[in-house]
């Protein structure tokens, strides 16, 4: 028989933590999945539970110059209307499971969590969102594409909580969007794609892609963003080819139960392919 607790503040939640023995849960919507049980009967959790939905101190969305900080016991629906947040990442909560769901998950379960085909992550990713871990030695600061190392597999240690997510205030000209999934609503990503440019005199100061469900974790690649600054758009766009080329070989799916590797490769480099045939020279 597992323990639950429910700790009333940070300090009692991080102390419990600290004895390493236990399993956080907040809204439970990836836990209780992953660990029902057959019908009728409870979810088998295999370590003590520290629910920490109730944790008021984690529950805001706060701005200051450079940020916007988001805290872990926020729910999904919550971040989808404030004010603050970019909008790139309301238009990919939107597009997440069901207004039901996303009124008890939160962003950081979602990240926690670790799934390749993560909504939230192909988005931050894109913003260079950093993930803010709290445990009773202190804190760290990690950029979320190095704190997630693979399937499932973070830099988190067990005495230690996501305490906030940190996304950067940014200014871009255009974003896109694209879930291919199922159906509209509370479908997991078959292939998930953000983009983003600024244009400056008709050169392209920035553009970004991130996908997801494609590989282990969200693919960006920073190197082949930068060979693509200070470029005129139409010498990008004649370029097309070998830019894909270069996306081809980082685009490595699976084959499982919604979709297979040949669709998915095809379906995420059409996605960049429209994103960049599209960008327009003058915003
Ligand atoms: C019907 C349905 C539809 C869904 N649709 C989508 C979808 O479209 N897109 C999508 O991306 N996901 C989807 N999901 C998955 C899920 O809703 C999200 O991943 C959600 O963001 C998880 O948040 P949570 O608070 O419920 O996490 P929980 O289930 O509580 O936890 C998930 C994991 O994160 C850990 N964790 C949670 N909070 C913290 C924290 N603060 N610090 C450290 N570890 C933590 C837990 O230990 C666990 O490992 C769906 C789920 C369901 C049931």
């Amino acid at each position: 028989m597992v323990k639950h607790i429910i700790p009333s503040d940070l300090k009692s939640a991080l102390e419990h933590l600290s004895t390493g023995t236990f399993q956080v849960i907040a809204g439970g919507t990836d836990l209780m999945i992953q660990k029902r049980s057959t019908a009728g009967t409870p979810p088998h959790f295999e370590k003590d539970m520290l629910y920490i939905a109730n944790l008021r101190e984690l529950n805001y969305c706060r701005e200051d110059a450079e940020n916007l900080h988001i805290g872990a016991t926020i729910t999904l629906e919550e971040i989808l209307h404030h004010q603050a947040t970019p909008k790139l990442l309301k238009l990919v909560i939107s597009d997440m499971a069901s207004p039901g769901i996303r009124h008890t998950g939160t962003l950081a379960g979602n990240i926690a969590n670790a799934s390749p085909a993560g909504d939230s992550l192909v988005a931050l990713y894109l913003l260079d969102a950093l993930v803010v871990l709290a445990s009773k030695k202190g804190e760290r600061i990690i950029p979320l594409e190095k704190f997630i190392t693979g399937v499932r597999r973070t830099l988190m240690q067990p005495d230690e909580l996501i305490k906030e997510i940190i996304v950067p205030h940014q200014h871009f000209d255009h974003i896109k969007w694209v879930k291919v999934g199922g159906r509209r609503a509370d479908a997991i990503s078959k292939v998930a794609f953000a983009g983003a440019y600024t244009i400056t005199n008709k050169r392209i100061s920035d553009l970004r892609l991130s996908f997801g469900a494609v590989a282990p974790t969200v693919v960006r690649s920073h190197e082949i963003e930068e060979t693509l600054k200070n470029r005129f758009v139409k010498d990008i766009k004649g370029d097309l080819k070998a830019i894909l080329e270069k996306y081809y070989d980082l685009i490595t799916p699976i084959d499982d139960q919604r979709s297979n590797k040949i669709y998915r490769q095809e379906v995420a480099l059409n996605l960049a392919k429209d994103f960049i045939m599209n960008i327009k020279e003058e915003e």
